[in-house]
């Protein structure tokens, strides 16, 4: 087991460590000789103690239409599941309660062929970090969708060596700034620009949908 890590948001049921590793103090419950987040907070430790604190941000839940960022875990026939982040906006914070799924049959129609992200092979692949769009919230997943240029892949490493891949606009393909391995992925017009993707996130929070 790793030492929780400080500062990270965790929900109700969460396991933060072992007994044995931390003495359970605020706002955790143990069972079984795990220690559990009782709350919505930020997980600290200090002098062998863990605790879960107040998070300072207004916590809500990620809800349908919420433009999400999220790393590509696996993919298992036409499904790609994902692992959605937090959504930071100013002091408010949307938790992701669960992981994403997106459905690639409803993304790889005639539709796409020659659209804004021009012929598409693959949308992405595992590990690439993604922007997409939450289309339905269920019980115990998130299916996501890609609409608009802004959304498909935001960051992607070389399937080939692991260099990072660099956008070339003129022939919409991303290639390694290593070793020149190309993948036509579906990019998202936000593609390596990190601080326009945040502005774009909390943008869309505070527009109705
Ligand atoms: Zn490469």
């Amino acid at each position: 087991m790793m030492e929780p890590k400080k500062g990270k948001f965790v929900t109700p049921g969460e396991v933060l460590c072992t007994e044995e590793e931390f003495l359970p103090t605020r706002s955790v419950f143990t069972e079984n000789g795990n220690v559990y987040s009782a709350m919505c907070g930020n997980v600290e430790t200090r002098d062998g103690k863990v605790l879960v604190s107040n998070s300072k941000a207004e916590v809500d839940k990620i809800g349908r239409g919420m433009l999400v960022l999220g790393e590509v875990v696996s993919e298992v026939g036409k499904v790609l599941f994902v692992k959605v982040d937090d959504v930071k906006a100013g002091s408010k914070l949307y938790a992701a309660l669960s992981d994403g799924k997106i459905i690639t049959s409803s993304h790889s129609g005639p539709r796409d062929r020659g659209g804004p992200h021009g012929p598409v092979g693959k949308i992405c692949k595992e590990g690439d970090v993604i922007l997409a769009k939450v289309d339905e919230v269920g019980d115990d997943i998130y299916t996501l969708g890609l609409y608009g240029p802004e959304t498909g892949v935001v960051y992607a490493r070389c399937s080939e060596c692991g260099g990072d891949m660099r956008y070339d606009g003129a022939e919409r393909v991303l290639v390694c700034t290593k070793c020149k391995h190309k993948e036509h992925s579906r990019v998202s017009a936000l593609y390596g620009k990190p601080n326009e993707i945040k502005s774009l996130l909390a943008k869309a929070l505070t527009q109705p949908q």
